[in-house]
């Protein structure tokens, strides 16, 4: 396993793989790895010559008052994991490298940045759309692996990808959860230990929206009103959003005709958590 730091470096690495005739599997993390990333890493191995990871919290996805600074950070323990995994490269760059001081650029995706998270997350999307950008550009990989758990990234990145005309296969992969159905994301490190066994009510509550739906219930204000009361039991609960829309123009459905995604952000004390399923009737 290389690591690599600089964006030159990396463009010369992947140009050498596909002058071989090499596939490169490509995903993008912020690190602090757990199975859910493992699952993209494996997917990736299985389907590629080449698997690269990248390694970058990206500042300009994070808002003013957001945890950017404090977000987890084991470079030791990523690099076990991945080395375990078999990776070829971990792509580390700087803060410097992807954002030299006089860089200018941004990349907009419209109406679907600014629904969902995007409307709690001023400006998340844009950052999110611009660094996967940058990083496409520069490992130049054959296909992209992505996790469903963060549903509107992949639309964002799909739409970019599919406006932009790039020639890239673009995976998503199912959630990976605790034992107790908890989507794992980096961030349940924050939970004490009274949020954590509090944060279930997440999949609790879209579990059971899955059963109203099989039981017949189309009306979209109803299940709100089923998921709210699941997480409002739990006194650390407070609901950001919860939406039923469409699964590809992220646009709200009052009625459940199709395919739809059932997303939810929960704050649960000070921690900010989303969850998903989606659900075709
Ligand atoms: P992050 O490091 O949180 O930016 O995530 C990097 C990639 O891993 C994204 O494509 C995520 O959607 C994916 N990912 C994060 N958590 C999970 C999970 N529990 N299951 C599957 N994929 C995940």
């Amino acid at each position: 396993m290389k690591i690599i730091k600089t964006i030159k470096q990396m463009q010369a690495f992947s140009l050498k793989a596909k002058q071989s005739k090499k596939t490169i599997g490509f995903i993008p993390t912020m690190g602090y790895l757990h199975k859910g990333h493992l699952s993209l890493i494996k997917k990736s191995k299985k389907e590629n010559d080449i698997t690269v990871l990248s390694i970058f919290v990206n500042p300009t996805q994070f808002g003013p008052h957001e945890d950017f600074k404090k977000y987890p950070r084991d470079k030791k323990q990523d690099q076990l994991l991945a080395k375990k995994e078999e990776i070829h490269i971990i792509f580390y760059p700087s803060i410097k490298e992807m954002y030299p001081t006089d860089y200018l650029t941004s990349i907009s995706v419209g109406d679907i940045e600014n629904v969902l998270c995007g409307k709690t997350r001023p400006g998340h999307f844009k950052g999110v759309a611009t660094i996967v950008a940058k990083l496409i550009n520069t490992v130049t990989p054959s296909a992209l692996y992505l996790g469903e758990k963060d549903a509107q990234q992949v639309v964002v990145i799909k739409t970019m990808a599919k406006d932009l005309n790039w020639r890239l296969n673009i995976k998503s992969l199912p959630i990976i959860r605790e034992k107790d159905g908890l989507a794992m994301s980096s961030r349940n490190k924050y939970l004490s230990s009274d949020e954590r066994k509090q944060a279930v009510c997440l999949y609790q509550s879209l579990k059971n929206t899955r059963k109203l739906i099989r039981a017949g219930e189309r009306r979209s204000t109803k299940i709100y009103k089923q998921i709210k009361k699941i997480v409002l039991k739990n006194s650390r609960a407070r609901i950001d959003y919860i939406a039923c829309v469409d699964t590809k123009t992220l646009k709200e459905e009052k009625m459940i005709s199709k395919k739809i995604l059932i997303a939810l952000a929960i704050f649960i004390g000070k921690t900010r958590l989303i969850d998903n399923i989606t659900i075709d009737v």
